[in-house]
This record gives structure tokens, C-alpha cells and sequence, in this order.
């Protein structure tokens, strides 16, 4: 079981590069695993990774393994932790995302999709310096009632209940970032009415679109 799960977060680590969602080793990946979780390891290219190259950890930062876990592994600890359906975390800095976050901007609800992240819009946590508890505390207080979030000067953060379902909840917030960032450089954003959302977000329920 191990050893295709350590394959799996290789193979969806790749994807994530080639979806154009993150570039080199600046994003790190996650999949709960016994009492831990199994993460990328540090400054590796994902190109060559081997699966002895993936690390196991428990929530307290005990590794197993021949290599560092990513310098991130604090917020994926912290995500397990809070979230008892977070079964997978994907990181990333993707161009879209990044942009807004840059701008210390969320994402509202201009498009109903943004029900997809589990609320009426999509928060950008607070900055502190990477590999911090600091950073831990912001991402979780951006991700109550969400599983994807934006983190300020920085990039994308969300969990769902497997990778590959991560890594398509990813490539949609980062759509969604793109068509805001659009509409933010030609005009304002309309944006829906709360009860419109929450019919959405019943919709979105109903259908199993999400699992809360
Ligand atoms: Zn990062």
C-alpha cells in the first residue's frame, strides 16, 4: 500500500508541474498515511524523485526516511490535524494565484464555481515567513470552513479526500484566480448575492461534489 501510494504522490507531483500549476520544487504535496502523512522532499526536482526520495512523517515532525521533508511539511501537519477530511494537501505558487496573493486578494464569489473551495469565497491567509508555525496558524484560519486557500506574497493551499481530486481542486481555484485577476485588470467584479451562493453551495452538496 506503501509503495503506490509513495508512487501516486510522485505521479501527481509530476502532473502538477505539467498542468503548468507549479514550476521546480517550489510546490510540495501530501497524502495522510497511518498516523502521518507522506510528503515530497525538499529541493528535489520531481523530474528524478525515486520513491525511497518521499518521507514519511508524524504530525510532530518525526521523520522515516533518506531525505528532508519539504521545508512546508508545518502546514500540511496542521491541515491533517484540523481537518479529519483532509486525506490530501497540495501546495503550489501557481502565476494566477500568486498575483492575487500578492495583492494580499481573496477571491469572491464573481463565478459560482468558487463554491468548489466549500464556501462563498476563497480567503488569502495572512503572510509569515515560510516553514513557520506562524504560516501554520494563518493557512488554517484562511482554510475554516474551505479547503483551498490563497496565502499572501506567496501561493495556493488546499486538501480534498485523495490527490487526484487535490490536484484538480487546484487547477480550478488557479482558473478561477486567472478569470479574477482578468476581470480585476479590465473592470470590477460582479459579484453574487450570498443567498445565490448558499443555494450553490447546497447544489454543489447534494450533488457530492464535496464532502465538507
Ligand atoms: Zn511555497
Amino acid at each position: 500500500m506503501t509503495q503506490e501510494l509513495r508512487q501516486q504522490l510522485i505521479d501527481t507531483a509530476l502532473a502538477m508541474n505539467a498542468s503548468g500549476l507549479n514550476q521546480g520544487a517550489s510546490g510540495n504535496l501530501s497524502v495522510r498515511y497511518g498516523d502521518g502523512f507522506l510528503i515530497t522532499p525538499s529541493g528535489m526536482d520531481y523530474a528524478g524523485l525515486a520513491i525511497a526520495d518521499i518521507v514519511w512523517m508524524d504530525f510532530d515532525g518525526t521523520t522515516q526516511g533518506i531525505r528532508k521533508p519539504s521545508s512546508e511539511w508545518r502546514f500540511h501537519a496542521a491541515i491533517y490535524k484540523h481537518h479529519a477530511g483532509a486525506k490530501a494537501v497540495l501546495h503550489a505558487h501557481p502565476v494566477s494565484c500568486s498575483t492575487l496573493a500578492c495583492l494580499g486578494k481573496g477571491i469572491p464569489a464573481f463565478h459560482y464555481m468558487i463554491a468548489i473551495a466549500g464556501g462563498k469565497d476563497i480567503r488569502c491567509a495572512d503572510y509569515a515567513t515560510f516553514g513557520t508555525s506562524e504560516l501554520s496558524e494563518n493557512v488554517i484560519r484562511a482554510l475554516q470552513d474551505r479547503k483551498a486557500c490563497l496565502m499572501a506574497h506567496h501561493g495556493l493551499t488546499c486538501f480534498e479526500k485523495d490527490l487526484p481530486r487535490a490536484l484538480a481542486l487546484a487547477i480550478e481555484v488557479e482558473h478561477l484566480a486567472t478569470v479574477y485577476s482578468r476581470i480585476l485588470a479590465i473592470g470590477e467584479a460582479d459579484i453574487l448575492t450570498d443567498s445565490e451562493m448558499e443555494k450553490v453551495l447546497k447544489k454543489f452538496s447534494s450533488y457530492g461534489l464535496q464532502d465538507g
